[in-house]
């Protein structure tokens, strides 16, 4: 008997008909012979209404106390889902992140999760029934109170439940049937993958591609999780996300995806003198702010003054704070002035098979010449490589890219409507 764990997002279960589905779907994943544990997000956008509400009564919400607001979004779609599959006929028991035993650190927002002890889930599926879990909370192993784990935690949960109970799969439902070879809204001939290896998806998740928590993705690569994407609302297999080479036949593709980030600003520290320390003493200005910084670039020093200038990208949200930091600072670091850009946008072609394969970055620095497109920053990593332009060539560019490297679907485009919550 297999034990699967599923884990239906919020546009899953966004009114009462859809959970009626969900708790059909369960049931005849049970029916097929499967122990199914099962993770939920809140209904709909339940989360964002009761964060404006707290913003509503309060200017800046008591951490605490917004934990513990935000946690009763999951515990209504946990509790109707169980009220669902029992009526039609099934088992279930909802679980609080406590009764399931998530204990995490005491960060209230943004809490890591700790330990599980998921003692209580094991019995309630040996006993015949579908446990569910509310997603994306836990209590604090230092003083119980409730945390939560983060926007879109709901997807570390089911992971990590996947993870301890050793589940064979970690199935995430939404409202989008698996991973595309680029963002379908931009690139009309993308196609799903029917696979791909946990580090090239981690590499999508961490370049912009939205569809999985990157937190998930890292404790599935950590835990060697298989994950399959899919549909709630469809048969489709979705696209399974595999932690180890099964069988040496299986080619890898040379690149898997190509992901956009438009979310990133660029700083450029100009005449900064070039000497030992003097990177150090601009990022640690930077990591004080506690903003997290994406590429970096430094221009040599041509001429007898020795200054050069150092560019780098981080969040948007993030640019002000940073910029203000900096020019704090700038008298003791000794650069001459800092400017920023918020245009930019970057691309990045993710694939294992890079790792082996030369030329690829000559396909793409190529691809992207012949259609006038400039390159402004560059990083790679062994199975990625990322490219600055400017924000308003970003979607052409990727459709280029994409059809550079072969990866447009040969007909029909997909008309893609979800959101992958
Ligand atoms: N309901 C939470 C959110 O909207 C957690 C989740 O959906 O995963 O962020
Ligand atoms: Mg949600």
């Amino acid at each position: 008997m297999a034990l699967i764990v599923q884990k239906f997002g919020g546009s899953s279960v966004a009114d009462a008909e859809k959970i009626k589905h969900v708790a059909e779907r369960i049931i005849r994943a049970q029916i097929d012979g499967n122990q199914v544990c099962v993770v939920v997000s809140a209904m709909g956008d339940t989360t964002d209404e009761l964060i404006d509400l707290a913003e509503s009564v309060s200017s800046k919400p008591h951490g605490r106390e917004m934990d513990v607001l935000l946690t009763a979004g999951e515990r209504i779609s946990m509790s109707l889902l169980a009220m669902a599959i029992i009526e039609q006929g099934g088992k279930a028991k909802s679980f609080t992140g406590y009764q399931a035993g998530i204990s995490t650190d005491s960060a209230h927002g943004s809490a890591r999760i700790w330990k599980l002890e998921p003692e209580r889930i094991r019995k309630s599926l040996e006993a015949g029934e579908v446990a569910i879990v509310a997603g994306f909370q836990g209590f604090s192993f230092e003083n119980g109170d409730t945390t939560t784990l983060g926007r879109g935690g709901s997807d570390t949960t089911a992971v990590a439940l996947a993870a301890s109970l050793k589940a064979d799969v970690c199935e995430i439902y939404s409202d989008v049937d698996g991973i595309y070879t680029a963002d379908p809204r931009i690139v009309p001939r993308a196609h799903k993958l029917a696979q791909i290896d946990i580090d090239s998806m981690l590499e999508l998740s961490s370049s912009g591609a939205k569809i999985l928590y990157i937190r998930a993705v890292e404790f599935a690569r950590r835990h060697q999780v298989p994950i399959r994407v899919r549909s709630t609302f469809s048969a489709d297999a979705g696209t399974l996300i595999y932690t180890a080479i099964e069988g040496d036949n299986m080619e890898e593709p040379i690149v898997s995806g190509v992901a956009t980030d438009d979310t990133q600003a660029k700083i450029t520290v100009i005449g900064l003198p070039d000497r030992p320390g003097k990177a150090a003493e601009v990022f640690s200005v930077v990591s004080e702010s506690g903003a997290n910084i994406d590429m970096i670039v430094q221009n040599v020093s041509t001429d007898e003054n020795h200054l050069s200038d150092i560019s780098f990208t981080l969040p948007h949200s993030d640019r002000h704070k940073v910029v203000e930091a900096l020019k704090a600072k700038q008298a003791d670091v000794g650069f001459q002035s800092i400017s920023h850009d918020d245009e930019i946008g970057k691309l990045s072609i993710v694939g294992a098979g890079m790792k082996t394969s030369s030329g690829v970055s000559a396909k793409l620095f190529g691809a992207l010449a012949k259609a006038g497109i400039n390159i402004e920053m560059i990083s790679t990593s062994e199975i990625r490589i990322s490219v600055v332009t400017r924000a308003d060539q970003l979607k052409e560019a990727t459709r280029i890219v994409h059809t550079a490297f072969e990866l447009d679907a040969a007909d029909t485009a997909i008309v893609y409507t979800g959101t992958g919550r």
